[in-house]
């Protein structure tokens, strides 16, 4: 059968019906790599793998609960949708609410939002309003809006944004036959890790998975609310996907993690850079900055002697975004290109060969 979506994939655990119209771009169904190389560099005993969510349509995870999101508003009659966002959710958002015939409206942070994203929101013609002040202001703002106008909220507080993000649970279990020791995932407004455990917990519910792994989520250390206890006022980080000082799923985060046995950390700006690096020199695997977290955060976790030796360990990383999302960043922590002369010579001498 070929892949026609999340919806149509995964119906059975979804809130739909026959009625239900399904608006989707085809995502989900996306690669998980095994990383036999970063896995040796990390950790003798861990096979470590790789969900590539920049391989979703919009490049993004967004996109597997912007599909019941937005089909769900289309079957109940809505006209507009509305969302604030650190960036992915508006290109999601976009992309579905122009594929439907809906308008869209969002709300980032002025200044704060990686330039890829910027781009797709504006090319899928949403109304982009980039306010001075933060993702967590951005929220409390739509929230306001969206209760009180005809106008559907489409972040991750939109109880069907979580169900549709359920699937990537459903479809690790799927090709490992199994659920994987530990899910390793960043943790930004925290609705995914709330998602996937969830996913988890459906499968296990349904006998298709006969354990459950530990859930370790991972903030930036500028961005880190929920290993701190309290909100951060004025949150900072080069991960400008995780840069959220009060998550919506800040509760249900913290649940997954104490039922699953698992842990919620932070990792900094230069952890979460050397693993970007890492991912894509080492594995060929390019994702934005704020997706490098989970395999910070293992790595981090590895030193510090969480994952023990001489028993096998699976360990899922989740790479939320795709790296193109934000060239800047990429070209600013990489090599420059070397300018020379249009000359056969020039060209030679640099290769070193
Ligand atoms: C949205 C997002 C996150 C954070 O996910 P939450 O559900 O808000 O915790 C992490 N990485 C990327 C690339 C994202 O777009």
């Amino acid at each position: 059968m070929s892949w026609e979506g999340v919806i149509r994939q995964y119906k059975k655990y979804l809130s739909v019906t026959k009625k239900t119209p399904v608006i989707t771009l085809y995502e989900g169904n996306t690669p998980l790599l095994p990383a036999t190389t970063l896995s040796r560099e990390i950790h003798p005993d861990l096979d470590i793998y790789l969900k590539y969510e920049g391989m979703n349509p919009t490049g993004s995870f967004k996109d597997r609960g912007m599909t019941m999101a937005i089909s769900k508003a289309v079957e109940a009659g809505a006209k507009a949708v509305m969302c604030a966002s650190t960036g992915n959710t508006s290109a999601s958002a976009a992309a579905y609410a122009a594929r439907s015939g809906m308008k869209s409206f969002v709300l980032v942070p002025h200044n704060s939002i990686a330039l890829g994203k910027l781009a797709q929101a504006a090319m899928h013609g949403a109304h982009i309003l980039a306010i001075r002040g933060n993702f967590d202001d951005a929220l409390k703002f739509v929230l306001q809006i969206t209760e009180k106008y005809p106008v559907t909220l489409v972040n991750s507080l939109n109880p069907f944004r979580i169900e549709g993000q359920k699937s990537g649970a459903f479809e690790i279990c799927d090709v490992l036959k199994k659920a994987p020791d530990y899910h390793a995932i960043p943790v930004g407004n925290a609705g995914n890790i709330t998602a996937y455990w969830a996913g988890y917990l459906d499968y296990f519910n349904d006998k298709k998975i006969s354990s459950l792994p530990k859930m370790i989520g991972f903030q930036a250390a500028g961005a880190a609310p929920i290993v701190l206890g309290k909100p951060v006022a004025d949150p900072h980080t080069i991960a400008t996907a995780i840069k959220i000082g009060n998550p919506a799923s800040w509760k249900s985060a913290e649940q997954a993690a104490k039922d699953s046995h698992g842990l919620i950390d932070s990792v900094t700006d230069e952890e979460i850079i050397e693993a970007y690096q890492m991912l894509a020199s080492l594995e060929g695997v390019f994702c934005e900055p704020a997706s490098a977290a989970s395999v910070a955060g293992v790595i981090k976790k590895a030193k510090a002697g969480y994952f023990q030796k001489g028993e096998k360990k699976t360990v899922v990383c989740i790479l939320t975004g795709h790296g193109l999302k934000d060239p800047e960043r990429a070209i600013d922590v990489s090599a420059k290109p070397i300018v020379i002369d249009a000359n056969l010579e020039a060209i030679i001498s640099q290769l070193g060969l």
